[in-house]
């Protein structure tokens, strides 16, 4: 039996600290939960808002009109080489039972908050890894259906910060599974405490924000190009460039809109400096940077940070 409950302050689950009420919230551990939460949500005819770790999320400051169902499916199995995580648990937790379980794969990912679920659906990645790249298969509830579905590597669609769970929004991710490769847990836990460590290195652990806000962007102008080269030392990367990068050249570092600023420890994190910070400064904030950037370079910026109840 679920326990579903009303007017629950968002802020509280999200990272930028940034969000007004759920109408109601739920929390399920299992798929027969879930269930019982979307047929909740049909009966009453009101949209439903899947949360995971909440740390790439913009909130509204009116919070969501709908059910907010927080996932809680928190098993993790281990076969040989292979791992069957829940959506529901935190990514860093995995790393570290893989650690434990002497496999290797996942150690460049650790850091990244959040869940395991939200990393599926948005192919979270850093130093130059992605999840999908020791992805074997995902299990999804079809939301429309109410059938389980299991997606295999190919059929997951990844891309960069992408994956079929984004672009049809209709499957729920309920776990994915991971094919390691042996290795030493020593090993392996130094990688995960180098990789933690570089990343605390850049100041911005912990900061109440969303992570990186933009999509790293293409761009077709050769000047731009050439300065990024001459800038870094080495091309960029298949046409794109940091969106960072294309934002400290707009001179946007620093920036404040009331109690929203762009980072200056990295200009492509917008940061709710203050603590009270409201969506909509955030939102002027982004729109500033868009505007910027699109008027000084004809450079496009899209928005990484998922906008929900807007
Ligand atoms: C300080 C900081 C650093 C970050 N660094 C990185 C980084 O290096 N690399 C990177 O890729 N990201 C980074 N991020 C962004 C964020 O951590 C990732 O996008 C993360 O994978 C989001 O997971 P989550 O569980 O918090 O998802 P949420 O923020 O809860 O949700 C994000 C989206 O995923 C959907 N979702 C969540 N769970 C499920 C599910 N089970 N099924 C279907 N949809 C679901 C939600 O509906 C929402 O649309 C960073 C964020 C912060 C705050």
């Amino acid at each position: 039996m679920i326990n579903i409950q009303e007017n629950i302050l968002l802020s509280q689950f999200t990272s930028f600290r940034i969000g007004g009420p759920a109408r109601f919230y739920v929390e399920v551990s299992s798929v027969d939960e879930l269930k019982e939460a979307l047929l909740y949500a049909k009966e009453k005819n009101i949209k439903f808002f899947i949360l995971g770790g909440g740390t790439n999320l913009l909130m509204s400051d009116n919070g969501f009109q709908g059910i907010v169902i927080r996932m809680k499916i928190n098993t993790i199995c281990t076969n040989g080489n292979i791992m069957e995580v829940g959506c529901g648990v935190p990514l860093i937790k995995a790393i570290n039972v893989s650690a434990t379980e002497e496999l290797s794969g996942m150690e460049s990912l650790a850091g990244i908050p959040g869940t395991v679920g939200g990393a599926i659906r948005g192919n979270a990645g850093a130093f130059g890894s992605e999840i999908c790249a020791c992805v074997e298969k995902v299990s999804a509830l079809d939301s429309e259906t109410m059938e389980v579905v299991s997606f295999d590597a190919k059929e997951c669609d990844f891309s960069y910060r992408t994956s079929v769970f984004k672009q049809k929004e209709k499957f729920i991710v309920l776990s994915a599974t991971f094919a390691l490769t042996a290795g030493n847990d020593k090993e392996i836990q130094q990688k995960v405490s180098d990789t933690i460590n570089k990343r605390v290195s850049t100041g911005l652990h912990g900061v109440r924000s969303a992570g990186s806000f933009f999509m790293n962007p293409f761009v077709e102008s050769k000047d731009i190009l050439d300065n990024f080269e001459k800038d870094n030392g080495s091309p960029s990367r298949n046409g794109k460039v940091p969106a960072g990068w294309i934002i400290d050249q707009a001179e946007l570092r620093g920036k404040k809109i009331g109690g929203a600023a762009v980072s200056q420890a990295h200009a492509n994190y917008i940061v709710n400096d203050s603590g009270d910070a409201s969506a909509e400064d955030v939102i002027i904030l982004e729109s500033y940077i868009k505007q910027q950037v699109r008027d000084k370079f004809g450079v496009q910026l899209e928005s990484e940070v998922n906008h929900v109840g807007f």
